[in-house]
């Protein structure tokens, strides 16, 4: 299997070319030169080995599809490492629950930081380890984080050989309990900067770090963003898991409906569907910031400025732009490098928007692509929490409330509807209380992390000063 670029760069790489770097070089995003092809037979087979063997065997059926230069024994090895029931809380790793009539949730968020970036994180933290190891070098992984990427980051890569992690987050903003997941961490090879400015801040720094090209080269700079090709992969396991549980035959199709941001979840699926894998519809829910809703309903992608961005109750919902959606794009377009480049490297830097409304293409997103979306409010959220609550004893999170909102305007008789559950309520306790008037549980493991000491270091909005502090610390 080879890597290409969305902007038309066809220099085939393989899968350990690209796991560690970021952008393709004419800054497109990787994908697979085609998608293997899942026929009845080997959907079977997989459900059987689902079922049988669990998620780490269905798990290493789907990767060595995508990857031929880690041998099969070595990427099994990883799979069973991975996916263990210590670390995800169950033998099924992501059991799906019946909310009623045909809707489920697939739980996704049982790893060790409540969310579902744990289901691909702690794969490329096992990744990151083997690879970096068989070649001798390190890599220093640099990142801005408000919440969910950078704890799901730190609990992959603590402890791994090869890897450091220098995580910025604007001071005194994020939740007490996801600064105490975060400072929390007394590994050597994890460093917690708090800065002085707000999110973007902290990004500018990382950006201007990662655009110093001899800096970068020289203390091996890296990053695990949401565009990185191995996490996107991790991700496609899941669908195919909740498809398992959900039907008997490979003769029934069920939809899927994803909480969405940077359209990487999403995205997962629509790989999934595009291997053969028998889905009725991906429906994109967004929550106030609906620039994939409005592409979905409208056909116009337009790109939002930070000042136009809301933070809302779903904050990990809350982007500007979906970094992952030139993905599908590409294969909206008929995998046209050349129109993708038109798009996002000219149109979308230029006008901030592009317009798709008279192309075909557009039709195809639904009609042959299976896609639809929606939008969700604060009050759409908290008024889904209390049903779900008061109806089903369940708590959901805002994220998964934003779904489940969605899903139920999309429901079709005789299909199932799969709600990926994307988060566990306890990370957004403050806006639980306000739907329920109740304090959402508290895995065991978490109880009283606020009062664990901390180790983080505060630090100016400076590029100097966080420069300086990679160069002390990679001794
Ligand atoms: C990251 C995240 C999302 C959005 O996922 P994308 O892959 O960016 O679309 C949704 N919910 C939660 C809880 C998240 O952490």
């Amino acid at each position: 299997m080879k890597y290409i670029s969305t902007r038309g760069d066809k220099s085939p790489k393989h899968f350990c070319d690209i796991l560690l770097e970021g952008l393709a070089p004419d800054g497109g995003l990787y994908l697979p030169e085609s998608y293997p092809q899942v026929n009845d037979e080997t959907l079977s087979r997989w459900r059987v080995a689902y079922h049988n063997q669990g998620y780490a065997e269905l798990a290493f059926e789907i990767l060595s599809l995508y990857i031929d230069d880690i041998p099969a024994a070595d990427l099994k090895a990883l799979c069973a490492k991975t996916y263990t029931s210590e670390v995800f809380g169950t033998g099924e790793i992501v059991p799906l629950r019946h909310l009623e009539n045909n809707l489920w949730l697939e739980a996704l968020s049982n790893g060790p930081t409540l969310a579902f970036k744990d289901m691909a994180m702690q794969l490329l933290g096992n990744l990151f380890e083997y690879e970096l190891g068989r070649r001798g070098e390190e890599l220093n992984i640099l990142g801005a984080t408000s919440g969910d990427t950078g704890s799901a980051a730190e609990y992959a890569m603590r402890g791994k050989k090869g890897v450091r992690v220098f995580m910025t987050s604007p001071f005194g903003r994020m939740s007490p309990f996801q600064q105490a997941q975060m400072f929390s961490l007394m590994d050597d090879n994890i460093f917690n900067i708090a800065v002085d400015g707000v999110f973007d801040d902290c990004q500018d720094m990382v950006k201007a770090v990662s655009n110093d090209l001899d800096f970068k080269r020289q203390y091996r700079i890296g990053t695990v963003n949401s565009i990185n090709w191995a996490r996107l992969l991790a991700q496609v396991v899941y669908y195919f898991a909740g498809y398992f549980q959900a039907t008997e035959l490979n003769t029934q199709k069920v939809s899927f409906t994803v909480p969405s941001g940077n359209f990487g979840n999403v995205c997962a699926g629509h790989i999934a569907r595009m291997m053969g894998l028998p889905v009725a519809k991906l429906v994109v829910a967004t929550n106030e910031n609906d620039v994939l809703d409005e592409f979905f309903t409208t056909g116009v992608y337009r790109v939002r400025t930070s000042a136009d961005t809301q933070e809302t109750s779903s904050p990990s919902m809350d982007i500007s732009k979906a970094s992952n959606f030139e993905r599908f794009v590409f294969d909206l377009l008929g995998r046209d490098g050349a129109r993708t480049k038109a798009l996002f490297g000219d149109a979308l830097q230029r006008d901030g928007r592009f317009d798709l409304s008279q192309h075909q293409a557009f039709n195809d997103a639904r009609l042959r692509y299976g896609f639809e979306s929606g939008k969700s409010t604060h009050a759409d959220r908290l008024a889904t929490i209390k049903d779900t609550f008061e109806r089903h004893g369940m708590m959901i999170d805002t994220h998964t409330a934003d779904g489940v909102k969605v899903a139920l305007e999309h429901l079709q008789a005789g299909v199932p509807m799969i709600v990926l559950e994307t988060a566990l309520p306890i990370k957004f306790a403050q806006t639980i209380v306000e739907a329920t008037g109740q304090e959402p549980d508290r895995p065991a493991k978490f109880i009283g992390i606020e009062a664990l000491p901390k180790r983080v270091t505060r630090m100016a909005a400076d590029v100097g000063a966080i420069k300086a502090f990679i160069v002390a610390h990679c001794q």
